[in-house]
């Protein structure tokens, strides 16, 4: 047996076999069959890849001469010309369609043609012939990029353990739920998108773990409690885990029980207790958990976070207005009549639609955030600010702007939100101005956050990106974890300050960033004031559950005791806090 020390991102435990997932390219190029239904499909798999690898050609086109010189850029330059020479794409869509074969299957049949008649017509022509097969193996990437394939046969109807160097938000559309018992990462971080989006498909993630350690189908134990794996476990090992299984289920149903009462604690202080949705399927969650229950007197404050990044990150192109509308209506219609507040497109670069990427030309997504995307991307904020609008007219919907760091920020996108109202008052389109709201994570905002919170209707804390902002720690990446704490003493102080600053103004201020996940933080986050939280769907039910169990005695002082606590460069130990209580 051997046991393996990494960090906690989800909590839970699974036993399972572990099928090793990989992100590099395609060592085999994957032939199969499409029915016809699939081939429109196909064609835009085959036309996204296209997209991606020119677009990635032309960020290397400058650079290429900045490294290489001027043959560096012709060569670059050479290879996209090879790639937008339609007659290649066209001959591959026609093969698509006659032969019902993948696109990457035909992309290959259609490139060694290409490459067999060159190396036909001499020397010149063979030398030419590596660049077309750079060419091809760009695509192919294309195709599998961030969204990978199992290296080793597993059985999926079992469930897996995904076992992979990282997650990506694309992989993790790409794995269907019912497959997955647990995620194990090389790389990782507590709030990295793709770790938010594995937490919503609750399950337990543990990052930091040496992968090269695990074998394929090998059995596993992941406790995301603690953040260890176990790997082929020891039959006295297993049965300890099957017995901590159960005792966590017996939990869960207890919980369940409680389900009917209002979300309060012992004494009866009323929290306000929202969902986050990163996804549609979260939706479906939220039906299955939440919603089903509410007829039956269950209690829930609505969604305080929709991400809408993944409405435009489904296709190559900004969805248009009516196909906004249709989203916002139907996510409206399912939540039962509850607030649903919706912010805008928030680009960053872990999370950026396609068509941003083909348009930004090489420039960073970090630099284009907030205010900077809306004066660059107007018409795509546009369109959104007016779906919403519209959409606004058949439920309670509310507006939260990203990455406000100042008042000039709020005013850019107030703005926005004033020209979208006129431009449909002109078009005689019905709409309502729903209540406006401002993300407090950049530092900058705490500090200004008397002022910020006079100019709207509520606010949301953001801690993820507060967090990485303060303690200049990337919240993606595994090498500045160690300074990454998600309950880091300054986000504490700085939720306190906003919270303090919302309820001298009367304007409701609620905890959205991952931190509001985990129970064990609880104590100090009321202590905090905080009595507005939004959290993954799948952590739901677990939340209400200890808000119940919680009562003033457990909290009262918890937050100067808990600054005042050993503050060891090590994250655990901050999980442990509410055991010393
Ligand atoms: C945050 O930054 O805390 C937040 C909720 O937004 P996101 O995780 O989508 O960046
Ligand atoms: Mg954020």
């Amino acid at each position: 047996m051997k046991i393996l020390k990494g960090l906690s991102a989800s909590v839970g435990i699974a036993l399972g076999k572990a099928g090793l997932y990989s992100l590099d390219d395609y060592i085999n190029i994957p032939h199969y069959k499409i029915p016809e239904s699939q081939i429109d499909n196909e064609l835009k798999r085959l036309n996204n890849a296209f997209l991606l690898a020119a677009s990635k050609l032309e960020n290397m086109v400058d650079r290429s001469r900045d490294l290489f010189g001027e043959e560096g850029k012709s060569i670059i330059s050479a290879h996209l010309a090879i790639l937008n020479d339609p007659h290649i794409k066209e001959k591959i869509e026609a093969m698509i369609k006659s032969r019902h074969i993948n696109a990457e299957h035909a992309l290959e049949d259609v490139f060694e043609d290409y490459i067999k008649r060159l190396t036909r017509h001499g020397l010149h022509f063979e030398e030419i012939s590596h660049d077309v097969k750079d060419v091809r193996d760009r695509l192919i990437e294309s195709f599998s990029q961030a969204q990978g394939r199992f290296t080793c046969p597993v059985n999926k109807k079992e469930g897996i353990i995904v076992v992979s160097e990282r997650l990506t938000p694309s992989m993790l559309l790409h794995i269907p739920r019912e497959n997955v018992l647990a995620f194990v990462t090389h790389q990782g971080g507590y709030t990295s998108h793709a770790t938010i989006l594995a937490r919503s498909m609750d399950v337990p993630v543990v990052f930091g773990i040496d992968i090269n350690q695990i074998d394929c189908n090998a059995d596993m134990i992941v406790d995301g409690t603690v953040g260890t794996v176990h790997v082929w476990p020891d039959k006295k090992t297993l049965d300890r885990y099957i017995k901590k299984q159960e005792q966590q289920k017996k939990r869960k149903d207890f919980c369940l029980l409680k389900r009917k009462h209002p979300v309060q604690t012992k004494e009866g202080l009323r929290i306000n207790l929202k969902v986050n949705i990163s996804t549609m399927g979260e939706i479906d969650l939220l039906k299955k958990y939440v919603i089903e229950e509410e007829t039956k007197g269950i209690h829930y404050d609505g969604i305080g976070l929709l991400r809408t990044e993944f409405i435009f990150m489904r296709g190559e192109s900004v969805p248009s207005e009516e196909e906004q509308i249709s989203i916002y209506r139907n996510i409206l219609q399912q939540t039962s009549g509850k607030s649903v507040i919706i912010r805008l497109l928030d680009i960053s670069p872990d999370k950026t639609p396609a068509f941003i990427e083909a348009m930004i030309k090489g420039k960073q997504t970090s630099d284009i955030r907030g205010a900077r995307a809306i004066a660059m991307y107007k018409d795509v904020y546009i369109t959104q600010v007016r779906s919403i609008l519209r959409s606004a007219v058949h439920g309670q919907v509310k507006i939260l702007f990203p990455m406000v760091a100042d008042i000039d920020d709020l005013y850019i996108a107030k703005n926005l939100v004033d020209e979208a109202a006129s431009s449909l008052k002109k078009e005689g389109k019905k709409f309502s101005l729903p209540p406006l709201g401002i993300m407090f994570e950049t530092p900058s905002s705490v500090m200004l956050a008397d002022q910020l919170l006079r100019e709207v209707d509520f606010a949301n804390i953001g801690t993820n990106d507060l967090l990485q902002y303060s303690v200049a720690a990337s919240r993606e990446s595994l090498t500045s974890q160690e300074s990454y704490h998600i309950m880091h003493p300054s986000v504490v102080r700085m939720i306190e300050m906003v919270t303090r600053s919302g309820r001298q103004q009367g304007k409701e201020v609620c905890l959205c960033g991952e931190v509001s996940s985990f129970e064990q933080f609880y104590p100090v986050l009321l202590d905090a004031g905080v009595i507005s939280y939004s959290v993954p769907v799948t952590k739901y039910e677990d939340i209400k559950c200890e808000l119940l169990h919680i009562s003033e005695s457990d909290y009262k002082g918890k937050m100067e005791q808990y600054l005042t606590f050993l503050r060891l460069k090590d994250q655990n130990k901050y999980f442990e806090f509410n055991d010393k209580k």
